[in-house]
């Protein structure tokens, strides 16, 4: 029977192998290495041809159990679960690009994201050209034959723009490159990847998906969608491994050789949390929707943006990717930076604290925090504003968040 709810489905997605006490919670397997029954079954598991599980850093029962709900939920070709959103997104590109390739992405990225492909890629001779992701004519302008991907955040944070998914995508179509998504802020629930014509999909499941700040980790997610003759490094291998040529050669190669794995107690945590998601997100952004109106309204605040809103300048593209439901941030400004600061301080419920999607709403303030290292001139061409304010909205009862902003003010 085809469930038609995300809830529904992620409780009743069976474990990879049935449980011998029949445990209602995938057990956390929390094992290093696994017993094979003779020296030629492990010679076979050894020549790829008899699947089963080997040593935790290449896979591990808790750790797939996680993979598979994931693959299940997401309709995708393969998930691989990862140490982290860094370790997910580093190896998707070092499993993509070598010496001499190159990457599109936009300016408004995650800050480590950033300089991952500011100064890390290009010390192994993989060039990142930055261009405005909202201007096809300048991303085909930098489009040659050494460009493998197009990179982007389905919102960007803190700045709140969303792009045009399916723009991108028709671009990537054209030249036959892939395009990357990073869809931290919007999960499963919320936006369908592939039915936008996203190919690989990564998440730093440490935000919505960890069920509120309970383990860090990462997922990469490929849609089955690219063909992989098109990529160097992994066209000799695409005739003999076809749709899984990525998956195969991301999971024998960078993630093995460079160690990333995800740990059964994370994924244990991730499971649960993927039950929980949907009802998480309809409530934080139920919350978003009404204090982003508040914030809207009220006298003492100078602007206030969140995509759903109908002032806000994304809300179309909300509308079309998201079902309106475009994360849980909202940034909201202030006269100045004391101002904020003072605001702050005042707060009694919203924490002080850098995390996003916890179940507990976090405030930061990024111009003195998040971008401190940039100049006055580079923040604000980021779009930092310095009486700037960035609310990740949890699920407490919106009335109090709004009675402690009212105070605070
Ligand atoms: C947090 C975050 C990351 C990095 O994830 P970690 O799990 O902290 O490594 C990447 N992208 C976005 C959009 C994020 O918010």
């Amino acid at each position: 029977m085809a469930y038609k709810s995300f809830t529904t489905r992620s409780l009743n997605i069976p474990f990879p192998k049935a449980d011998p006490h029949r445990a209602l919670q995938m057990p956390i397997y929390e094992s290093v290495a696994f017993d094979f029954e003779t020296a030629e079954d492990i010679a076979a598991n050894f020549r790829g041809e008899l699947p089963a599980h080997v040593y935790s850093r290449t896979g591990n029962p808790t750790v797939e159990c996680f993979e598979q709900k994931l693959k299940a939920l997401t309709g995708s070709h393969q998930v691989l679960a990862l140490s982290s959103g860094m370790a997910a997104i580093s190896n998707a590109i070092l499993t993509l690009c070598s010496n001499g390739d190159n990457v599109i992405t936009g300016k408004q990225l995650f800050g480590h994201t950033f300089s991952l492909f500011s100064q890390n890629l290009p010390s192994l001779g993989i060039e990142t050209r930055f261009v405005n992701l909202n201007k096809p004519d300048e991303i085909e302008k930098q489009i040659d034959k050494n460009t493998r991907a197009i990179y982007f955040e389905t919102v960007t944070n803190p700045q709140l723009e969303i792009p045009d998914i399916e723009k991108l995508s028709e671009i990537a179509r054209v030249y036959n490159i892939v395009l990357i998504a990073d869809s931290t802020l919007t999960p499963p629930v919320v936006f369908s990847s592939k039915k936008h014509g996203v190919d690989i999909e990564v998440m730093s499941t440490t935000k919505f998906i960890s069920g509120g700040a309970t383990a860090v980790g990462g997922v990469v997610i490929d849609n089955g969608t690219f063909d992989w003759n098109n990529i160097p490094a992994l066209a000799p291998f695409s005739s003999k491994l076809g749709r899984d040529t990525f998956y195969s050669r991301l999971k024998k190669g960078i993630f093995r050789q460079l160690g990333g794995c995800m740990n059964a107690h994370s994924a244990y945590f991730q499971i649960m949390g993927l039950d929980i998601l949907e009802l998480r997100i309809e409530r934080c952004v139920n919350n978003c929707i009404k204090l982003g109106t508040f914030l809207t309204n009220h006298q003492k605040i100078k602007e206030a943006h969140y995509p759903a809103l109908e002032s806000s300048a994304f809300n179309l593209l909300s509308i079309k990717y998201f079902n309106n439901k475009p994360g849980a941030i909202l940034t909201f400004d202030l006269e100045s930076e004391a101002a904020c600061f003072a605001f702050m301080n005042r707060l009694k419920i919203i924490r002080r604290a850098t995390n996003l999607n916890d179940n507990k709403s976090l405030i930061i303030h990024p111009y003195s925090t998040i971008y401190c290292e940039f100049s006055h001139d580079d923040r604000i061409e980021m779009g930092i504003r310095s009486g700037m304010m960035r609310l990740s909205v949890g699920i407490e009862g919106v009335e109090d968040l709004m009675n402690d902003i009212e105070q605070a003010l």
